[in-house]
């Protein structure tokens, strides 16, 4: 498969992302769970418990990736999609499979993440591993 193909297999996962996410954030979490690879931790805090704040808490991890989708789709459009933010270097095909959304490659993230304060970055780390 060439890197073109392999982009365009991750446009289509990102709108079914996006679409899994829209519903949860409305109350149906049966797609998200579906698409869950590690057998969905995150949807399953949220089913076990009837915890408002653990609801709310999921909701905030799902708007903010749903924000991630957007504009990774919002950058395919624009023809910018896996070129690295920082350096401009293709982000490697490995990393887009795992964060589908990433906007700098491995090198550069790391970069970052000695800039933004150390909550932050474990908060979006979590985000970004715990439901693909
Ligand atoms: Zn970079």
């Amino acid at each position: 498969m060439t890197r073109k193909e392999s982009l365009a297999k991750l446009r289509d996962v990102l709108l079914l992302r996006r679409e899994a996410l829209r519903k949860a954030l409305a109350g149906d979490l049966s797609l998200l769970q579906q698409l869950s690879m590690d057998g969905g931790d995150v949807v399953d805090i949220a089913m076990d418990t009837a915890q408002d704040e653990i609801s709310s808490q999921l909701a905030q991890v799902e708007s903010r990736e749903l924000g991630h989708i957007e504009e990774a789709l919002e950058r395919m459009k624009e023809g910018r999609y896996g070129d690295c933010d920082v350096c401009d270097k293709p982000i490697p095909l490995a990393r887009l499979q795992a964060v589908p959304y990433a906007t700098a490659c491995i090198a550069c993230a790391r970069q970052k993440e000695k800039i933004v304060p150390r909550f932050n970055s474990f908060v979006d780390d979590s985000a970004e591993h715990s439901t693909w």
